[in-house]
């Protein structure tokens, strides 16, 4: 059983220490917890709590919040997660705080260290929870002068079956609120068995291209300090001129971070196309470190570097210290993207009234230089590729089926955490410690069906001496499929055509 009273003593150091309460709130935060907790008096022993101080995540408080609720009721079986999120986002200063220590920690000692408050306060109140991240596999793939980096992503819960069965009979709401998972009215909602707790969540509020928008951290962090730049009006993704002027305003605020914007269409534009949003970090993407293979110039933008990326997908840089001019080619490289069409290339502006180019614009800043990266998508289908011509082809879809968004096409996978057992159990095939049955794998309901192809391949260039060897002949094969999916989104293949409808391209734009 967990002694409510000293729990309360704990939450209220760990919050002292780690979540900037201020001393003379703290009788004032005990008092609350003690009714949270259907107590009547705090405890009248001496308690060394000195531990508290050395916790780099609070993950035993909320086990013991938890505990503690379920015990006594306080809390249905199921909901516990819910409850330990309202504790902690009780223990975290006001939103309005948050933005002002922020904008004052900015001031005095910049952005970085700035940052370093947001993001340690969402690690310290489980916001961000850093120990299911940690259990992530992660890994790079170098391929020549180019790499590639793949995580395994296992921090998304999965909704166990009570979860699923409450589900079921949960009575269904006429209206949705908040709209969405990006909502701004996210912060502080108490949440329900379909929408994440966010009483502990963060965000602070800056202006991008004259409109009002807001950061928080995202809580799955695919990498460093990755940062989601939300608007605060639940509008569609879109590209725009105006997404430019957005980006730029970013990296002129927070000039250590990268931002870019998924393109504005399904199968290309990530899970979430119904609210406009940017995604960020501390973290350089495979993609920003690729280098110029073709430098290029813009008529009428002298200021401005143009070059074709050396980068398994179609991308080109801009970099400019003038930031109307960068501004202004990459707002017309958007327009004239929008509209183009080149049947060499399979690549068509719009078909029966749809569209179906859209692009990626990611910003940065290195001192006072700008650089935009445009990686350009289509999102076109036909017979053969119903999921997309430019998508991840059927032979891949084992590894990857869903839209490969703006973080993979930088570079970075986030692949299923499914694959964690199977390509474990593949490796015990591959070195014979598991027997390698071809009629089995035909069975749908075999877990490891939709690899058939995958171990046959595997299997017929020979077995594997030992389970080491195993699991990095099936590493290699997920190294490769990542990539071929790369080379699958590429409007400008890599072949003659590809080159010359990629020159074709920019030469409308005046860029030679
Ligand atoms: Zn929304």
């Amino acid at each position: 059983m967990v002694d409510g009273k000293i729990l309360v003593e704990k939450l209220i150091k760990y919050a002292l220490v780690h979540l900037h309460m201020e001393k003379r709130d703290e009788i004032y935060f005990r008092n609350l917890l003690l009714r949270e907790f259907k107590l009547e008096e705090p405890t009248e022993e001496e308690l060394d709590l000195s531990f508290i101080g050395e916790l780099d995540v609070p993950d035993v408080l909320v086990e013991e919040v938890e505990k503690y609720a379920l015990e006594n009721s306080l809390i249905e079986e199921g909901r516990e997660n819910l409850y330990s999120t309202y504790i902690f986002g009780l223990l975290s200063p006001l939103p309005s705080k948050v933005n002002q220590t922020f904008k004052e920690i900015k001031e005095k000692d910049g952005e970085e260290k700035a940052c370093e408050y947001l993001y340690n306060l969402s690690v310290k109140n489980n916001y961000v929870q850093k120990t299911a991240i940690g259990r992530n596999l992660k890994w790079e793939y170098v391929d020549g002068d180019k790499y590639l980096e793949i995580t395994v992503n296992l921090s998304k819960p999965e909704k166990d079956n009570k979860e699923i069965a409450k589900l079921l009979t949960a009575p269904k709401k006429s209206k949705k609120y908040p709209a969405c998972f990006l909502c701004k009215e996210n912060e502080g909602f108490e949440g329900t068995l379909t929408h994440p707790a966010r009483e502990n969540i963060r965000t602070i509020s800056l202006t991008m291209g004259g409109e009002p928008w807001f950061i928080q951290y995202s809580p799955y962090a695919y990498y460093n300090e990755h940062l989601i730049a939300i608007s605060e009006a639940h509008v569609p993704m879109r590209i725009k001129a105006d997404t430019i002027d957005k980006v730029l305003d970013f990296v002129d605020y927070l000039p250590n971070y990268t931002i870019g914007s998924n393109a504005a269409l399904p199968i290309i534009g990530g899970s979430i196309l119904n609210h406009e949003h940017f995604q960020g970090g501390e973290h350089l993407m495979p993609m920003h470190n690729a280098k110029v293979k073709i430098p290029l110039k813009a008529k009428s933008f002298d200021k401005v570097n143009v070059g074709i990326v050396d980068w398994y997908n179609s991308v080109i840089r801009l970099e400019s210290k003038d930031r109307k001019q960068i501004g202004d080619l990459a707002k017309k490289v958007i327009s004239a993207w929008e509209v183009y069409t080149n049947e060499d290339c399979y690549i068509f502006a719009e078909t029966d009234g749809v569209k179906h180019n859209s692009l990626s614009p990611v910003a940065r800043k290195q001192g006072d230089l700008y650089i935009i990266d445009m990686i350009f998508r289509n999102n076109i289908t036909n017979e053969e590729y119903p999921d997309g011509v430019f998508h991840a082809h059927p032979e891949y879809h084992n590894i990857k089926k869903e839209g490969i968004g703006l973080i993979e096409a930088m570079g970075l996978f986030i692949l299923p955490g499914r694959l964690k057992k199977q390509l474990y159990m593949i490796a015990e095939i591959l070195c014979e410690a598991t027997n390698y049955d071809k009629e089995q794998l035909e069975n749908q309901e075999n877990y490891l069906h939709a690899h058939r192809f995958m171990i046959e391949e595997l299997v017929n260039k020979g077995y594997s001496a030992n389970m080491e060897d195993a699991e990095k002949r099936v590493t290699d094969y997920v190294n490769n499929v990542c990539k071929n999916i790369l080379l699958n989104t590429a409007v400008f293949k890599n072949d003659e055509v590809g080159k010359k409808g990629f020159i074709d391209f920019l030469a409308s734009v005046e860029i030679k």
